[in-house]
Protein backbone atom coordinates (compact mmCIF):
# COMPACT_ATOMS: atom_id res chain seq x y z
CA UNK A 1 0.00 0.00 0.00
CA UNK A 2 0.56 3.70 -0.31
CA UNK A 3 1.83 5.82 2.73
CA UNK A 4 0.60 9.12 3.14
CA UNK A 5 3.30 10.75 1.49
CA UNK A 6 2.59 8.46 -2.14
CA UNK A 7 5.59 5.93 -1.11
CA UNK A 8 4.75 2.18 -2.07
CA UNK A 9 5.69 0.30 1.19
CA UNK A 10 6.28 -3.54 0.29
CA UNK A 11 9.48 -4.09 2.54
CA UNK A 12 9.23 -5.38 6.23
CA UNK A 13 12.58 -5.60 8.58
CA UNK A 14 11.28 -7.75 11.34
CA UNK A 15 13.23 -7.89 14.07
CA UNK A 16 12.91 -11.57 15.88
CA UNK A 17 15.50 -10.99 18.94
CA UNK A 18 16.81 -7.96 20.47
CA UNK A 19 19.44 -10.78 22.42
CA UNK A 20 22.91 -11.03 20.61
CA UNK A 21 26.16 -13.47 20.85
CA UNK A 22 28.40 -10.25 19.99
CA UNK A 23 28.64 -7.19 21.68
CA UNK A 24 29.19 -4.13 18.98
CA UNK A 25 30.04 -0.66 20.05
CA UNK A 26 28.00 1.18 18.05
CA UNK A 27 24.88 -0.99 18.84
CA UNK A 28 24.77 -2.67 22.68
CA UNK A 29 25.79 -1.77 25.73
CA UNK A 30 28.80 -4.06 26.93
CA UNK A 31 26.83 -5.57 29.67
CA UNK A 32 24.72 -6.62 27.28
CA UNK A 33 20.39 -6.25 27.60
CA UNK A 34 18.15 -7.96 30.15
CA UNK A 35 16.29 -11.15 28.53
CA UNK A 36 13.04 -10.20 27.90
CA UNK A 37 10.21 -12.21 29.43
CA UNK A 38 9.14 -14.55 26.98
CA UNK A 39 5.90 -13.32 27.41
CA UNK A 40 6.99 -10.17 26.01
CA UNK A 41 8.24 -11.11 23.10
CA UNK A 42 6.43 -11.86 19.44
CA UNK A 43 5.71 -15.87 19.59
CA UNK A 44 6.03 -17.68 16.22
CA UNK A 45 2.37 -17.82 15.43
CA UNK A 46 1.94 -13.91 15.99
CA UNK A 47 5.05 -13.38 13.67
CA UNK A 48 3.13 -15.65 11.22
CA UNK A 49 0.02 -13.32 11.73
CA UNK A 50 1.85 -10.25 11.23
CA UNK A 51 3.28 -11.36 8.07
CA UNK A 52 0.01 -12.59 6.79
CA UNK A 53 -1.54 -9.18 7.75
CA UNK A 54 1.63 -7.50 6.01
CA UNK A 55 1.23 -8.84 3.08
CA UNK A 56 -2.25 -8.01 2.84
CA UNK A 57 -1.14 -4.54 2.91
CA UNK A 58 1.35 -5.02 -0.06
CA UNK A 59 4.45 -6.09 1.72
CA UNK A 60 6.22 -8.50 -0.69
CA UNK A 61 9.76 -8.38 1.01
CA UNK A 62 11.09 -9.29 4.43
CA UNK A 63 13.86 -9.23 6.34
CA UNK A 64 14.62 -10.99 9.46
CA UNK A 65 17.03 -9.10 11.83
CA UNK A 66 17.84 -8.72 15.23
CA UNK A 67 19.69 -8.55 17.70
CA UNK A 68 21.31 -11.67 15.99
CA UNK A 69 18.28 -13.37 14.40
CA UNK A 70 20.28 -16.84 14.24
CA UNK A 71 20.08 -16.65 18.57
CA UNK A 72 16.57 -16.85 18.45
CA UNK A 73 14.89 -20.24 19.19
CA UNK A 74 12.67 -20.98 16.29
CA UNK A 75 14.00 -18.98 13.78
CA UNK A 76 13.91 -22.44 11.31
CA UNK A 77 10.13 -22.20 12.02
CA UNK A 78 9.76 -18.51 11.68
CA UNK A 79 12.16 -18.54 8.19
CA UNK A 80 9.32 -21.09 6.79
CA UNK A 81 6.19 -19.64 7.96
CA UNK A 82 7.33 -16.31 6.64
CA UNK A 83 8.95 -17.90 3.76
CA UNK A 84 5.56 -20.00 3.06
CA UNK A 85 2.66 -16.67 3.63
CA UNK A 86 1.37 -16.44 0.37
CA UNK A 87 2.66 -12.71 -0.92
CA UNK A 88 5.82 -12.75 0.49
CA UNK A 89 8.41 -13.22 -2.53
CA UNK A 90 11.24 -12.74 -0.60
CA UNK A 91 12.82 -13.45 2.37
CA UNK A 92 16.77 -12.07 3.23
CA UNK A 93 18.16 -12.10 6.73
CA UNK A 94 20.91 -9.85 7.91
CA UNK A 95 23.31 -11.39 10.77
CA UNK A 96 26.40 -11.28 11.58
CA UNK A 97 27.44 -14.45 10.72
CA UNK A 98 28.63 -16.41 13.64
CA UNK A 99 26.53 -18.77 13.57
CA UNK A 100 25.93 -19.25 10.02
CA UNK A 101 28.29 -22.23 10.21
CA UNK A 102 25.61 -24.47 11.42
CA UNK A 103 22.46 -22.90 10.43
CA UNK A 104 23.28 -21.57 6.94
CA UNK A 105 21.96 -25.43 5.29
CA UNK A 106 18.77 -24.94 7.31
CA UNK A 107 17.88 -21.41 6.26
CA UNK A 108 18.30 -22.35 2.84
CA UNK A 109 16.08 -25.09 2.96
CA UNK A 110 13.63 -23.01 5.13
CA UNK A 111 13.16 -20.47 2.11
CA UNK A 112 16.10 -17.32 3.06
CA UNK A 113 17.21 -16.23 -0.54
CA UNK A 114 20.27 -14.65 0.31
CA UNK A 115 21.94 -13.28 3.68
CA UNK A 116 23.56 -9.64 4.16
CA UNK A 117 26.67 -10.50 6.52
CA UNK A 118 27.90 -7.94 8.93
CA UNK A 119 31.40 -7.10 9.32
CA UNK A 120 33.08 -4.07 10.18
CA UNK A 121 37.22 -5.44 9.70
CA UNK A 122 39.50 -7.84 8.72
CA UNK A 123 41.76 -7.36 11.24
CA UNK A 124 41.08 -9.92 14.48
CA UNK A 125 42.38 -7.75 17.20
CA UNK A 126 40.27 -4.25 15.25
CA UNK A 127 37.28 -6.90 15.03
CA UNK A 128 37.54 -8.49 18.69
CA UNK A 129 37.10 -4.31 20.21
CA UNK A 130 34.63 -3.88 17.99
CA UNK A 131 32.12 -6.81 18.62
CA UNK A 132 33.96 -7.02 22.42
CA UNK A 133 33.31 -10.75 22.38
CA UNK A 134 33.63 -11.65 18.59
CA UNK A 135 36.04 -13.94 17.28
CA UNK A 136 36.66 -12.63 12.80
CA UNK A 137 37.04 -16.40 12.35
CA UNK A 138 33.96 -17.07 13.31
CA UNK A 139 32.51 -14.76 10.40
CA UNK A 140 34.76 -15.47 8.07
CA UNK A 141 33.55 -19.33 8.56
CA UNK A 142 30.12 -17.96 8.17
CA UNK A 143 30.83 -16.54 5.13
CA UNK A 144 32.20 -19.57 3.48
CA UNK A 145 29.31 -21.25 4.97
CA UNK A 146 26.59 -18.81 3.38
CA UNK A 147 28.04 -19.18 -0.17
CA UNK A 148 28.46 -23.15 0.20
CA UNK A 149 24.82 -23.07 0.92
CA UNK A 150 24.23 -21.11 -1.66
CA UNK A 151 22.69 -17.84 0.04
CA UNK A 152 23.77 -15.85 -2.62
CA UNK A 153 25.19 -13.08 -3.43
CA UNK A 154 26.55 -12.53 -0.06
CA UNK A 155 26.43 -8.77 1.19
CA UNK A 156 29.28 -7.79 3.82
CA UNK A 157 27.91 -5.00 5.51
CA UNK A 158 30.81 -2.99 7.30
CA UNK A 159 30.11 0.88 9.11
CA UNK A 160 32.90 2.93 8.63
CA UNK A 161 34.05 4.62 12.20
CA UNK A 162 36.93 7.24 11.84
CA UNK A 163 39.49 6.22 13.66
CA UNK A 164 38.13 2.80 14.52
CA UNK A 165 38.27 1.04 10.84
CA UNK A 166 38.61 3.28 8.06
CA UNK A 167 42.06 1.62 7.72
CA UNK A 168 39.79 -1.83 6.56
CA UNK A 169 38.48 0.06 3.35
CA UNK A 170 41.07 -1.19 1.24
CA UNK A 171 40.84 -4.92 2.41
CA UNK A 172 37.24 -5.05 2.88
CA UNK A 173 37.01 -4.53 -0.87
CA UNK A 174 39.76 -6.77 -1.57
CA UNK A 175 36.61 -9.33 -0.54
CA UNK A 176 34.93 -8.46 -3.87
CA UNK A 177 37.46 -9.97 -5.82
CA UNK A 178 35.75 -13.58 -4.60
CA UNK A 179 32.51 -14.87 -6.92
CA UNK A 180 29.60 -14.21 -5.01
CA UNK A 181 30.61 -11.22 -2.37
CA UNK A 182 29.27 -7.61 -2.76
CA UNK A 183 30.91 -5.19 0.10
CA UNK A 184 29.03 -2.23 1.19
CA UNK A 185 29.73 0.15 3.24
CA UNK A 186 27.13 2.53 5.34
CA UNK A 187 27.73 5.63 7.31
CA UNK A 188 27.51 5.59 10.83
CA UNK A 189 23.85 6.76 12.32
CA UNK A 190 24.07 8.51 15.84
CA UNK A 191 21.52 6.00 17.29
CA UNK A 192 21.50 4.23 20.55
CA UNK A 193 24.50 3.43 21.97
CA UNK A 194 26.82 5.50 19.47
CA UNK A 195 24.50 8.91 19.04
CA UNK A 196 26.43 10.45 22.11
CA UNK A 197 29.92 9.59 20.28
CA UNK A 198 32.78 12.34 19.27
CA UNK A 199 31.85 13.75 15.76
CA UNK A 200 35.19 12.38 14.19
CA UNK A 201 33.89 8.79 14.30
CA UNK A 202 30.95 10.12 11.95
CA UNK A 203 32.48 10.08 9.00
CA UNK A 204 31.93 10.47 4.95
CA UNK A 205 31.83 7.79 2.74
CA UNK A 206 33.74 9.78 0.32
CA UNK A 207 36.41 8.19 2.04
CA UNK A 208 36.29 5.42 0.33
CA UNK A 209 36.72 6.76 -3.07
CA UNK A 210 39.36 8.52 -1.80
CA UNK A 211 41.17 5.77 -0.81
CA UNK A 212 40.37 3.43 -3.81
CA UNK A 213 40.23 6.18 -6.61
CA UNK A 214 40.61 3.47 -9.11
CA UNK A 215 36.72 1.97 -8.12
CA UNK A 216 34.27 2.53 -11.30
CA UNK A 217 31.19 4.09 -10.76
CA UNK A 218 28.91 0.96 -11.95
CA UNK A 219 25.19 2.51 -11.14
CA UNK A 220 22.91 2.06 -8.25
CA UNK A 221 20.81 -0.56 -6.44
CA UNK A 222 18.48 0.93 -4.29
CA UNK A 223 19.65 3.11 -1.71
CA UNK A 224 23.16 1.92 -2.66
CA UNK A 225 25.86 3.92 -5.25
CA UNK A 226 27.44 0.98 -6.56
CA UNK A 227 31.40 0.60 -7.92
CA UNK A 228 33.54 -2.04 -9.28
CA UNK A 229 37.47 -2.48 -9.09
CA UNK A 230 38.49 -3.46 -12.38
CA UNK A 231 38.60 -7.62 -12.95
CA UNK A 232 36.56 -8.17 -9.81
CA UNK A 233 33.02 -9.66 -10.17
CA UNK A 234 31.54 -8.06 -6.76
CA UNK A 235 30.56 -4.09 -6.54
CA UNK A 236 31.28 -2.17 -3.70
CA UNK A 237 28.14 -0.51 -2.51
CA UNK A 238 28.26 3.27 -0.82
CA UNK A 239 25.60 4.09 1.52
CA UNK A 240 24.51 7.29 3.02
CA UNK A 241 21.37 7.08 5.03
CA UNK A 242 22.21 10.60 6.54
CA UNK A 243 24.04 12.83 4.00
CA UNK A 244 22.02 11.28 0.79
CA UNK A 245 18.39 11.34 2.71
CA UNK A 246 17.10 8.93 1.15
CA UNK A 247 13.75 9.55 2.52
CA UNK A 248 12.10 10.25 -0.30
CA UNK A 249 11.99 6.86 -1.89
CA UNK A 250 11.72 4.92 1.34
CA UNK A 251 9.83 1.32 1.22
CA UNK A 252 9.94 0.10 4.78
CA UNK A 253 8.52 -0.31 7.95
CA UNK A 254 9.65 -2.12 10.97
CA UNK A 255 8.44 -4.26 13.17
CA UNK A 256 10.56 -4.97 16.75
CA UNK A 257 11.06 -7.99 19.16
CA UNK A 258 8.24 -6.71 21.44
CA UNK A 259 5.48 -6.41 18.49
CA UNK A 260 5.70 -2.61 17.73
CA UNK A 261 5.97 -1.40 14.26
CA UNK A 262 8.24 1.53 13.69
CA UNK A 263 7.26 3.65 10.58
CA UNK A 264 10.58 5.17 10.54
CA UNK A 265 13.88 4.41 12.05
CA UNK A 266 14.53 7.85 13.73
CA UNK A 267 11.42 8.44 14.82
CA UNK A 268 10.28 7.74 18.09
CA UNK A 269 6.24 6.78 16.55
CA UNK A 270 5.40 3.58 17.69
CA UNK A 271 3.01 1.45 16.75
CA UNK A 272 2.00 -1.58 19.81
CA UNK A 273 0.81 -4.83 17.61
CA UNK A 274 1.41 -7.07 19.95
CA UNK A 275 -2.36 -8.33 21.66
CA UNK A 276 -3.76 -7.57 18.10
CA UNK A 277 -5.32 -10.18 15.89
CA UNK A 278 -7.48 -9.86 12.82
CA UNK A 279 -9.19 -6.78 11.53
CA UNK A 280 -7.70 -5.06 14.45
CA UNK A 281 -4.45 -6.11 14.04
CA UNK A 282 -4.92 -4.86 9.75
CA UNK A 283 -6.23 -1.34 10.85
CA UNK A 284 -3.55 -0.93 13.27
CA UNK A 285 -0.64 -1.62 10.71
CA UNK A 286 -2.76 0.21 7.47
CA UNK A 287 -2.40 3.22 9.69
CA UNK A 288 1.32 2.69 11.07
CA UNK A 289 1.95 2.94 6.95
CA UNK A 290 -0.12 5.41 6.52
CA UNK A 291 1.45 7.54 9.59
CA UNK A 292 4.75 7.23 8.53
CA UNK A 293 6.64 10.17 8.57
CA UNK A 294 8.14 12.31 5.30
CA UNK A 295 11.81 12.65 6.77
CA UNK A 296 14.45 12.33 9.52
CA UNK A 297 16.56 15.60 10.41
CA UNK A 298 19.90 13.90 11.07
CA UNK A 299 21.70 15.61 8.19
CA UNK A 300 22.48 18.33 10.25
CA UNK A 301 24.16 17.05 12.97
CA UNK A 302 21.21 15.97 15.01
CA UNK A 303 20.69 12.89 16.61
CA UNK A 304 17.88 10.05 16.25
CA UNK A 305 14.46 10.26 17.72
CA UNK A 306 14.59 7.03 18.06
CA UNK A 307 13.88 5.69 22.10
CA UNK A 308 15.66 2.20 21.29
CA UNK A 309 18.81 0.97 20.44
CA UNK A 310 19.90 -0.64 16.97
CA UNK A 311 19.36 -4.25 19.02
CA UNK A 312 16.23 -3.45 19.43
CA UNK A 313 15.14 -2.33 16.00
CA UNK A 314 17.28 -4.55 13.68
CA UNK A 315 19.02 -1.63 11.28
N1 LIG B 1 23.08 -8.86 14.38
C1 LIG B 1 22.84 -8.70 13.00
C2 LIG B 1 23.99 -8.00 12.33
O1 LIG B 1 24.83 -7.45 13.01
O2 LIG B 1 24.01 -8.01 11.10
C3 LIG B 1 21.53 -8.00 12.68
C4 LIG B 1 21.15 -6.82 13.51
S1 LIG B 1 22.21 -5.40 13.37
C5 LIG B 1 21.40 -4.25 14.44
C6 LIG B 1 21.81 -4.85 11.74
C7 LIG B 1 22.77 -3.88 11.12
O3 LIG B 1 22.69 -2.64 11.79
C8 LIG B 1 24.25 -4.30 11.17
O4 LIG B 1 24.78 -4.30 9.87
C9 LIG B 1 24.89 -3.21 12.00
O5 LIG B 1 26.21 -2.96 11.59
C10 LIG B 1 23.97 -2.04 11.72
N2 LIG B 1 24.05 -0.98 12.71
C11 LIG B 1 23.92 -1.07 14.05
N3 LIG B 1 24.05 0.14 14.62
C12 LIG B 1 24.27 1.03 13.61
C13 LIG B 1 24.48 2.44 13.53
N4 LIG B 1 24.50 3.19 14.62
N5 LIG B 1 24.65 3.00 12.32
C14 LIG B 1 24.65 2.25 11.18
N6 LIG B 1 24.44 0.92 11.19
C15 LIG B 1 24.27 0.31 12.37
FE1 LIG C 1 24.76 -7.81 17.62
FE2 LIG C 1 24.37 -6.99 15.14
FE3 LIG C 1 24.22 -5.24 17.18
FE4 LIG C 1 26.57 -6.27 16.54
S1 LIG C 1 25.30 -4.97 15.23
S2 LIG C 1 25.72 -6.09 18.63
S3 LIG C 1 26.06 -8.28 15.87
S4 LIG C 1 22.86 -6.91 16.83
Amino acid sequence: MKDGCGREINYLRLSVTDLCDLRCIYCMPESGVKKLDHTSILSVEEIEEIVRTAAGLGITKVRLTGGEPLVRRGIDEIVRRVAGTPGIEEVALTTNGTLLPEKAEMLKAAGVGRVNISLDTLDPDEYRFITRTGNLADALRGIDAALDAGLTPVKINAVLMGGVNDDQIEPLIELTKRENIHVRFIEIMPIGECAGWNKARFIGLGEVTKRVPELRPVGTEGVAELYRKDGYPGTVGLIHPISSHFCPDCNRVRITPDGTMKPCLHSSGEIPLKGLHGAELAAAMRGGIFGKPMRHYLEGGASSDSVRNMNAIGG
